[in-house]
């Protein structure tokens, strides 16, 4: 059962049945009938097709960001922001996509010898809520793009924006079954992945759940795309720039409320410069204003889920019992929705739960290391490879540890985002596969060698 509720105050909003087998069936065979139409249109038309979901998005950016504010928590300007970055994204497949899918001729023993990028079919993607427009978006527009149909099974927790998406398509023009939403529970997914008319497999959520479709797509040799959890790195070094690392410390952890997979989750810092970094960090981190999301200064919202913030504040309590000092927060806001207060946690290590666990919320756990190379063992010592941050005003350096650190990104002096123009995935735990740039658009294709003797 898909059920809308508002995490600001628990109250429910809207119940939605699921899908029956007749109807996932009848919309299967439409977006089957929609993709072998659509990968007869040349590049340029399916461009034409992104810049009119851009200009949709931006023509409704107020209503799909209330109805993501509405059912997961996220702060009002927050979610405007991620509909433009949507947008914007969209924008950029619609420039690139020609160009990205360009033939290409390599020269060998063959007359003429070529590369050429055909779709794949229907791709089906099994999406969370943390970010219920970007994450569909930025897999959707290349996919798109490429050729290939989207089949979006969404997180039951935001119903509403999951039809949104496929409004969205519709309204900009997309023909009919190009983009489905199907409202499946997550125990139906297996039979989707079977199911002869998906082509492959796309999932960004839990490494456990990643874990169970990766093998499920592989036993039916289906490709797939996993963006699964992250324990991110926000290095320190004795030179940084402590100000300027505490700022970014603080959008890095604290923005979407801390329900990000590539929010920065532990803080190594060399102890030479951690009391001056935790005293920046915490001063700033303790004005962030928490309170109803759809205001529009509202730095934390709530939580999405009741079970969410039960798990964090689980991960909260054993690291201090570890031993951990707490440095701010520590504690859920009593009232009705999933409010959990901004929460910094001092002299934590690699053997407590927030040093290894991913922790999906307002949690900062600040470890504090001898030196630099202390630092690097540290930030490697996890299960997950996703992002990674460090700061040191040392640019040499910086660039000879960005090739040891064992992650899909490291941003240097800045905070870890996505962009379109960049690829973004991680190694270890947190997935394979790649999003956006060139690769992303690469990896839903059959790229197919053309030989002429
Ligand atoms: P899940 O990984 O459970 O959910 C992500 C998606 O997978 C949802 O669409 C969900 O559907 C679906 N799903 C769940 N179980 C299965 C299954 N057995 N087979 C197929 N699909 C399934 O994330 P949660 O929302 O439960 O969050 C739990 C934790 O996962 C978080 O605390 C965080 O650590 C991590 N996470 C990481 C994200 C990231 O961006 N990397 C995003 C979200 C969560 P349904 O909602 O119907 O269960």
């Amino acid at each position: 059962m898909y059920e809308s509720i508002n995490p600001a105050n628990g109250s429910a909003i809207q119940r939605f049945d699921d899908d029956t087998p007749f109807q996932v069936n009848q919309k299967l065979a439409q977006a089957v009938h929609a993709q072998r139409d659509w990968r007869q249109v040349p590049v340029a038309g399916r461009a034409r097709l992104l810049t009119a979901v851009a200009a949709q998005l931006r023509k409704e950016q107020r209503r799909y960001a209330a109805l993501i504010t509405l059912e997961m928590g996220k702060p009002i300007v927050e979610a405007e922001a991620e509909i433009e970055k949507c947008a914007w994204t969209c924008d950029f497949y619609a420039a690139q996509a020609e160009h990205y899918l360009a033939d290409e001729t390599v020269a060998s023993t063959a007359t003429h010898s070529a590369v050429v990028f055909d779709p794949l079919g229907l791709v089906l993607a099994v999406m969370p809520w943390n970010y219920p427009f970007w994450q569909f978006i930025r897999f959707a527009a290349p996919a798109l793009a490429a050729g290939n149909a989207a089949v979006l099974k969404h997180a039951s927790n935001v119903p509403q924006c999951a039809l949104a998406l496929e409004e969205l398509f519709r309204a900009a023009g997309a023909p009919e079954g190009l983009c489905t939403t199907l409202l499946v529970p997550s125990y139906g997914v297996q039979g989707l992945i079977e199911d002869a008319r998906i082509a492959a497999v796309t999932l960004t959520g839990s490494t456990e759940v990643g874990k169970l479709v990766a093998a499920q797509a592989g036993a039916q040799m289906k490709k797939q795309v996993l963006e699964l959890g992250g324990s991110d790195p926000f290095i320190v070094l004795a030179d940084a720039d402590i100000e300027a690392a505490a700022q970014t410390a603080v959008h890095a952890r604290f923005g979407n409320t801390g329900q990000s997979c590539i929010s920065s989750k532990r803080f190594i810092v060399v102890d030479e410069v951690a009391d001056r970094f935790v005293a920046a960090f915490s001063a700033l981190a303790s004005g962030l204003k928490v309170g109803d999301p759809m205001e529009r200064d509202t730095q934390i919202g709530p939580m999405a889920r009741a079970s969410l913030r039960a798990t964090l504040h689980s991960q909260v309590e054993r690291t201090l019992e570890a031993g951990a000092t707490l440095v701010l927060g520590g504690r859920k806001i009593d009232g009705p929705g999933y409010f959990y207060a901004p929460t910094i946690l001092d002299h934590v290590t690699d053997q407590m739960a927030a040093g290894t666990e991913e922790t999906f919320g307002p949690l900062a756990a600040v470890m504090r290391v001898a030196d630099t190379e202390a630092a690097i063992r540290l930030a490697n010592a996890t299960e997950f490879g996703l992002g990674a941050t460090l700061w040191t005003r040392d640019l040499e350096l910086a660039a000879k540890l960005a090739r040891r650190i064992e992650a899909g990104a490291v941003f240097i002096n800045g905070q870890v985002a996505s962009d379109a123009r960049l690829p973004f995935g991680g190694v270890k735990q947190s997935g394979y596969g790649r999003e956006l740039g060139v690769y992303g658009i690469r990896e839903f294709v059959n790229i197919k060698t053309v030989w002429t003797g």
